[in-house]
């Protein structure tokens, strides 16, 4: 046995040198790294080990690395902590708690049982993806929901592509290239993630001719653009915000009123996009598909993950002979989802065919129309469950908030919530002045609330952290309890 590596050096208190850090291929021989080459693989430690001896050579080189931190226990503690951290999928579940319940950064709509169950079934299943089980000839992946798209919308003909931009970008491609789509200023939007309506027109190879203004377009502005090389007329949803005050947009009734005696189309892309109306639960008012193709709409692009609930997808509904038009183009191909999609989506649709258990069945729903006496209910209980791990340094209180239902989905529309309101200690009495070092901590309390096992976010505003409980279901109320134990060593830390 060799001396342990401690001891190659009598002096403790000096730092360590560059020349003290052991090899890698010395390391691997010792007993404390035998059950992690058993556990995690050859390559994988070997790896680890490189890079955290680099890690200690620098901090040598620094004259910084102390002689401890090459002792067997600091090393077999730094390398398993390493591998542990890197044997984490990088995909992990977090509790939305920021109030947003159809949050993009964090997933959009969670899925129903029953699409969950369709998914598992088509990942480790053979489908019939695209095979007509009637003559055992070749199938269309769009027929497994284009007849429960045009039951649930009244449309003729529908198709789906990976996401609404997906959807706007093949209707322009196809209907408009090389000829002009007329769009209000007041509708030329940019939707998070840098999806902007002129830069997707100009990438389909349509010319983009604005009418209006951007607070108020008239009948007559979309009027007087139509022309020999006008290949539609298109509304956009104003997903993600509200003009108001002295404002004028004209309804997709009036467009198509101006646009049939010319033979031109009207699209719409309706964003979020919802099939039912919501305030038969209360919700704001949101058009849905329907009522936009009753108006006269040719075509209806929007989102599978928004306010529909189900997987990121975009779908297309309206006339059939332009949804035909748009499976003959070749980008279709390239825009197509997969099985995985299509296996969740039908379920989803097949839920909005009883509006009366959606509410119940369709979890983007539930969550939406979650009573605040539910979460204030909540609230009370987790104070004082809460509490204790903040220490002395924090107040933890329930309070009313107000959540949001996000994804550009009606800006207007606020939802009463309830949640927890967290500020430094000696603030709490002076909530709303201004105190060095408040923000600070309360950045702080974020960053571990995000290091915990399964991820807290939330939202800082008005001097304090808030955890709006909308999105915290019942079920999940232990568990999230249980891991704020660890809340107290990371903000030892
Ligand atoms: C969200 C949104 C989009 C983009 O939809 P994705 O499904 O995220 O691609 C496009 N247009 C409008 C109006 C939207 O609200």
């Amino acid at each position: 046995m060799r001396a342990p590596i401690t001891a190659m050096n009598d002096s403790v208190s000096m730092p360590a040198r560059p020349a003290d850090i052991p090899s890698v291929d010395r390391l691997l021989n010792q007993p404390f790294v035998q059950p992690l080459l058993a556990q995690y693989g050859r390559a994988p430690t070997t790896a680890a080990l490189r890079h955290l001896l680099d890690g200690l050579r620098a901090q040598a080189v620094a004259g910084q690395l102390p002689r401890q931190a090459l002792g067997d226990a600091a090393l077999g503690a730094a390398l398993a902590g390493r591998l542990a951290r890197e044997q984490q999928p990088r995909l992990r579940a977090v509790f939305n708690l920021t109030g947003t319940v159809l949050h993009t950064n964090l997933g959009r709509a969670l899925l129903p049982d029953s699409a969950v169950r369709a998914v598992v079934s088509a990942m480790t299943t053979p489908a019939n993806l695209e095979f007509d089980l009637a003559d055992g000839g070749r199938g269309d992946r769009d027929d497994l929901i284009d007849d429960l798209l045009c039951e649930l919308t009244g449309a003729e003909a529908a198709t789906v592509v990976n996401n609404n931009a997906a959807a706007v970008l093949l209707m322009l491609n196809t209907l408009a290239q090389r000829r002009e789509v007329v769009v209000s200023r007041g509708e030329l939007v940019e939707i998070g993630g840098a999806f902007r309506i002129p830069d997707i027109m100009q990438r389909a190879g349509a010319r983009l001719v604005e009418v209006g203004t951007t607070n108020r377009t008239h009948p007559h502005d979309y009027a007087n653009a139509i022309g020999a090389r006008t290949a539609m007329l298109m509304k956009v949803h104003c997903s993600n915000y509200e003009i108001t005050g002295f404002t004028r947009s004209v309804e997709v009734d009036e467009v198509v009123r101006l646009a049939r005696p010319h033979g031109v189309p009207v699209v719409v892309d309706l964003g979020s996009g919802t099939l039912c109306d919501l305030t038969q639960w209360g919700l704001p008012r949101e058009t849905t598909v329907r009522e936009t193709l009753a108006a006269g709409a040719d075509l209806v692009t929007f989102s599978g993950d928004k306010l529909l609930g189900g997987p990121q997808a975009g779908l297309i509904v309206g006339r059939a002979d332009l949804i035909a038009r748009i499976k003959k183009n070749p980008l279709k191909r390239a825009l197509r989802v997969g099985k995985l999609t299509l296996a969740a989506l039908e379920p989803v649709l097949r839920l909005y065919r009883d509006p009366a258990t959606l509410a119940q069945t369709l979890p983007t729903l539930r969550l939406l129309t979650r009573p605040a006496g539910a979460m204030a209910g909540m609230a009370t209980r987790l104070v004082p469950l809460l509490q204790p791990a903040l220490g002395a340094d924090y107040r933890i209180d329930a309070a009313p908030t107000i959540s949001q239902i996000g994804s550009g989905a009606l800006p207007g529309g606020q939802l009463a919530s309830h949640g927890l309101v967290i500020v430094p200690a000696d603030d709490a009495a002076a909530r709303g002045r201004k105190r060095a070092g408040g923000g600070r901590r309360l950045q702080r309390l974020e960053a571990a609330l995000r290091a915990l096992p399964r991820p807290v976010i939330g939202r800082i505003g008005e001097q304090a952290l808030w955890l709006d409980l909308r999105c915290l279901e019942d079920g999940d109320e232990a568990a999230f309890v249980a891991q704020w134990a660890h809340l107290r060593e990371t903000l030892a830390q």
